[in-house]
């Protein structure tokens, strides 16, 4: 540990520095600022002693320059009663502490040993701090590797299965010949899991592509009323095989909104998807489409268990799954719908308020996302 002593009385100096030597310390003396900046320019002190005033420039100005050098370098004013208020500003920019002359060499010792504990366990804190730095940037190093990995692999299994799904279905059709009842079963039974695979790697593609800012965006103006009803089109089906009845509540005046069309229609379709997923059979799922100058709000709510109130930001979390072990899924739904919503400026959120009158562990959701209109062509509003 080295200390250099900056004094312009040399008797000080050299009785300070004695003593200091005595107990280990390496010493170093400076009877001028400009003296004591030129040291510290050339090696690293772990301590300086600084007198407040010294004959070229003040022990404040030294202090500014010996940090500027190495801010480690732990400063400690030395001071006359007269002076203690430069002191104390000194402390105030920076100093770890002052000692007054007379110095009293056991205060002094217990003010050194404390400072370089400081400094001890500031460089320590600052080592940690760059190893896990480090450490950090190779974890996303890996991270975009193995999420470039993924995106690889999906897209490799995409177009094979949407193969086989086609030629299936071509099968169970009857356009390759006759098929047996038995045989049709078997299979609708592997086309069906077949469009679940493509679910899961489209899905696996969406979020390597949103982490990769890879998500391209087509904006267009779009009737949101037009694109609700080619949606529910699809649903009603699936609706009745569940025996879900379906609750819309669509405001004339919902207008238009500039956004990606296909994408807030994934946005709502995962939407659906979860409700009537999550939603027992005899069951209501609802639709609600709401807007004001500024924003559109759509609103998809279901009877179903509900989210518990310490789950309702975590589903948007990837892989995040509560209350579906058993039931089909990724995982990956909110969170590409909430990376969506975002990626329009707009906003996500559950609630899960009761809002009929459900048997008990049936609390029902209700998903509201909000775009803003953010129109281009105002004329498009009706
Ligand atoms: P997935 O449905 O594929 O599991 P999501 O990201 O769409 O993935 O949803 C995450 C989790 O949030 C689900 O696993 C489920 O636990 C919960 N969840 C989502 N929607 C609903 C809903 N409508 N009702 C109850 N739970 C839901």
């Amino acid at each position: 540990m080295n200390i250099l002593i900056i004094d312009d009385d040399p008797d000080a100096r050299r009785t300070l520095g004695k003593i200091l030597n005595a107990k280990g310390f390496e010493i170093e003396e400076a009877g001028t600022g400009a003296e004591a900046i030129r040291s510290c320019g050339g090696k690293f002190f772990n301590l300086a002693l600084i007198d407040v005033r010294l004959p070229d420039t003040s022990g404040l100005e030294v202090l500014k320059a010996v940090h500027g050098i190495n801010e480690d370098t732990i400063a400690i004013m030395m001071t006359g009663y007269a002076s203690l208020d430069s002191s104390i500003e000194a402390m105030n920019k920076g100093a770890y502490s002052y000692i007054t002359k007379p110095v009293n060499m056991d205060a002094v010792l217990v003010v050194i040993e404390k400072g370089l504990e400081k400094q001890r366990l500031s460089m320590e804190n600052k080592r940690l701090m760059q190893e896990l730095k480090a450490a950090n940037e190779k974890l996303k190093e890996l991270d975009k590797r193995k999420s470039a990995f993924v995106a690889n692999v999906s897209h490799e299994f995409k177009n094979p299965l949407a193969v086989i799904k086609e030629d299936v279905g071509i099968i169970i059709d009857g356009l390759a010949g006759d098929t047996s009842p038995e045989q049709k079963k078997f299979l609708s039974a592997a086309k069906r899991n077949v469009e679940r695979l493509i679910r899961l790697v489209t899905d696996l593609l969406d979020i390597s592509k949103i982490e990769a800012g890879k998500m391209e965006m087509r904006m267009e103006n779009f009737d949101v009323i037009v694109l609700i009803n080619e949606i529910l089109a699809n649903y009603k089906r699936e609706l009745e095989k569940k025996d879900i009845s379906l609750k819309q509540d669509i405001q004339k005046d919902a207008g238009a909104v500039w956004a990606d069309r296909d994408k807030i229609s994934e946005v709502v379709i995962n939407l659906l998807n979860n409700a009537v997923k999550y939603t027992p059979s005899g069951g209501e799922v609802g639709i609600k489409l709401i807007g004001n100058e500024n924003e559109v709000c759509f609103e998809v709510s279901d009877t179903g268990p509900g989210i518990p109130e310490e789950y309702k930001d975590k589903i948007f979390d990837k892989f995040e799954r509560i209350t579906a072990e058993k039931i089909e899924g990724t995982g990956l739904g909110l969170p590409i719908a909430k990376d969506i919503v975002e990626l329009h400026k707009g906003r996500i959120r559950v609630e899960s308020p009761a809002w009929k009158d459900l048997p008990a562990g049936r609390q029902g959701s209700r998903f509201i996302f909000v775009l803003p209109r953010d129109l281009k062509k105002r004329e498009y509003v009706k």
